[in-house]
């Protein structure tokens, strides 16, 4: 955190180091970015990635879609414009905070998007199935997807059983857990653990954390077997 001299924010483990939650997915044929935060840009550098096929969006808080603007970079070198995968409430945001994305008279060099509207239905970017799934971040509608074995589930802090069923047989899940005491739209460490436990994912990493969740290694020491906290660059093969 900006300003911050805790503990976390002062550890020289690269793992206390968290930039805002995003995930990569890849196939052998197909890149999709879940989510651009503001820190999407570094994300992409860091990572050294060359070519994305989609960009799908949670939910339009800044955190989850600040970093859209960068994508030009792949508008540039793909040639192409870039599918971006969003339900209705997302777009109108979109829409709202990247006025000039959407204007009728372009200025050279914006990014070039096609807006591909989804819902509750599943559906399919190259050759990666996905299904939506709604989870609650207090009020706000929020979509996790599962790919495959693999379900992600970022800023939520309720989730109903009709949708519990759409993760039930994942094998690995990603799922928020803000810190340690109770939030009012984010799973906080004690229901996280719990909910994994209620859904019988036998493996689990906790994502979005603050850095009032405290330093990595003393976290990971704390938690039952199979759930993890994620960090960044952390890699997972399903
Ligand atoms: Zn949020
Ligand atoms: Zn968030």
């Amino acid at each position: 955190m900006i300003a911050c001299n805790c503990e976390v924010c002062s550890s020289t483990n690269k793992k206390d180091n968290r930039l805002r939650a995003s995930i990569l997915v890849q196939s052998t044929t197909t890149t999709i970015v879940v989510d651009t935060t503001p820190d999407f840009r570094y994300q992409m550098l860091r990572e050294k990635i060359k070519k994305i096929d989609a960009v799908l969006f949670t939910h339009p808080h800044k955190d989850h879609i600040a970093g859209l603007d960068d994508i030009r970079a792949f508008n540039y070198f793909q040639q192409s414009s870039i599918n971006i995968y969003a339900n209705i409430l997302t777009q109108e945001a979109l829409k709202r905070e990247f006025t000039y994305v959407f204007a009728e008279k372009k200025y050279p060099g914006i990014p070039q998007i096609n807006l591909c509207t989804i819902d509750m239905d599943p559906f399919i970017i190259g050759d990666i199935n996905i299904i939506p799934i709604l989870v609650w971040h207090l009020h706000m509608p929020v979509l996790a997807f599962r790919f495959g074995n693999f379900t992600y589930v970022t800023d939520a802090n309720k989730i109903e059983e009709e949708e519990r069923k759409k993760i039930t047989g994942s094998k690995i899940m990603a799922l928020n857990a803000l810190r340690k005491e109770k939030h009012i739209s984010h799973f906080n460490l004690p229901q996280a653990i719990e909910m994994v436990q209620q859904l019988k994912v036998p493996e689990a990493y906790f994502i979005h954390l603050s850095h009032q969740m405290g330093k990595h290694m003393d976290v990971e020491k704390s938690l039952p077997a199979g759930i993890h906290l994620a960090y960044d660059g952390l890699k997972i093969m399903c």
